[in-house]
């Protein structure tokens, strides 16, 4: 089987992924200069404005398309055991929580906080607050925290709050709800919350006060996107997204500055290369590249713009849609609902052994980033397998997720293995990577369990 790429273009594209990348310099200027961008924030729309400016600048024809949405902001906190042994808990409230809070509750535990332990605990999650783990037994698939949040409700529980899986004071925000939640939702940190398990378990009715305020408000956020023209207009497009939206905690240096980078910094390699060859040897789709907005309050400017797209007729453009979202170092393709990797990414694969690439593809579906909404229309849908170290869910959400943690060889690594996967789908003559069928789509979900997180959330 021959190579997917020219040897010259290979060439190009890892000498300016890796000998004169400039992922270090994008990557400080969002995380230390910007920070934390929740969309429709004021930094959210720095990063917006950073993110078009950076690809005009790289010269290419670069867009926004606005999405109004509703902003939720933080504000004062306190959950504490009532009493006169009572102690302030190590909490955040997950995003849409109730704008003004003064409770006090007993609590209950509820387990790994699955549909079957909130069933087990029945009537006694009824006005409590019911605490659960934030992870399942090996092997068996986590719900969402929209799920536990959606199951606490139904139960009528007064509140809910989910225990850190990681040890050392970590909390974790995240969105619990589309709109502002009904009940209050928080992350407790493992410390505080294996103490309030224990007291549980001997017999204890520890009772919990919380009081927070946030504020909420219309607001605005916007996708970002730039175009390489392909050489024919019949050809489609493949795109590459990434979302470009963080928590407010910390930096999201790792969710979402490496995605974020890493398509930057292929619209910068590729760009380059397109403005450096003849007509012809430029590849037959257009190149696309999208940062997107309001990913982690539910995939908001993603699924608007494949909305938009199908109802335009122009979805059945889209060859492929590759997301990068906390990619670390690259080790093979995740190609969901793909029978194998298609003669391309195969051959491309062992083309990128020298970067760390490998044969290993994944098939199971998942959801939960903006592929989501392109994976369910058929779209065929290509990530990288690729692990962000021992350390990488640790910081997921928290405080913790700074500039300081990120692998920058594997930031480089994922750049050229992300710029020649991108370079070699837009070059072939027919795609290798077959569109999904209604039932293909079904049959995938289905096979990797995700039915019932798919009606939880609407
Ligand atoms: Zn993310």
């Amino acid at each position: 089987m021959g190579n997917p790429l020219p040897q010259d273009t290979l060439e190009a594209i890892i000498a300016a992924s890796l000998a004169t990348s400039e992922a270090a310099e994008r990557l400080t200027e969002l995380c230390d200069g910007i920070g934390g961008r929740p969309a429709g924030s004021e930094a959210g729309r720095r990063a917006e404005e950073w993110a078009l400016e950076t690809l005009r600048r790289q010269g290419l024809a670069a867009w926004t398309e606005p999405l109004p949405l509703l902003h939720w902001d933080r504000g004062p906190l306190d959950l504490r055991v009532d009493g006169p042994l009572g102690w302030p808990l190590d909490s955040v409230a997950h995003a849409y929580s109730p704008l003004a809070v003064d409770l006090s509750a007993e609590l209950v535990d509820v387990g790994h906080g699955r549909a079957v332990d909130f069933a087990a605990a029945g009537e006694a999650v009824r006005g409590r607050i019911a605490l659960c783990d934030e992870e399942v037994p090996a092997g068996e698939r986590n719900p969402h925290r929209s799920e536990r949040l959606a199951a606490a409700v139904t139960r009528g529980a007064a509140g809910l709050l989910i225990l850190s899986s990681a040890a050392g004071g970590i909390t974790r925000t995240g969105v619990c709800h589309r709109g502002l939640a009904p009940i209050p939702s928080l992350s407790v940190s493992r410390e505080d919350g294996l103490r309030l398990r224990r007291l549980l378990a001997r017999g204890g009715r520890p009772r919990l006060r919380l009081s927070m305020q946030n504020r909420a408000e219309p607001s605005e956020g916007r996708n970002v996107l730039a175009d390489l023209p392909g050489r024919d207009p019949e050809a489609g497009l493949v795109l590459a997204g990434a979302h470009l939206d963080s928590w407010d905690l910390a930096q999201g240096a790792a969710d979402n500055g490496l995605g974020s980078v890493i398509v930057l910094e292929i619209a910068r390699v590729l760009g380059q290369l397109h403005a450096s060859l003849a007509e012809e040897r430029r590849p037959g789709a257009t190149l696309r590249f999208a940062l997107w907005t309001a990913e982690e309050i539910g995939l908001l400017g993603s699924t608007a713009y494949q909305r938009r797209e199908a109802e335009a007729g122009g979805l059945a453009r889209h060859r492929a849609v590759l997301n990068f979202d906390m990619t670390g170092n690259p080790e093979g393709y995740w190609l969901p609902g793909q029978a194998g990797a298609g003669a391309t990414l195969a051959g491309l694969a062992r083309q990128l052994a020298p970067l760390g690439m490998g044969p290993a593809v994944d098939h199971r579906a998942g959801l939960h980033s903006d592929h989501q909404a392109f994976m369910l229309a058929g779209v065929p849908v290509v990530a990288l397998l690729a692990p962000l170290g021992p350390d990488g869910g640790r910081y997921y959400h928290s405080r913790g997720d700074t500039l300081d943690k990120i692998d920058l060889p594997a930031l480089c690594r994922a750049v050229a293995v992300g710029a020649a996967t991108l370079w070699a789908l837009a070059d072939e003559t027919e795609p290798s990577l077959p569109w999904l069928s209604s039932e293909a789509v079904a049959s995938m979900v289905d096979a990797a369990g995700l039915r019932e997180a798919l009606t939880a959330l609407g």
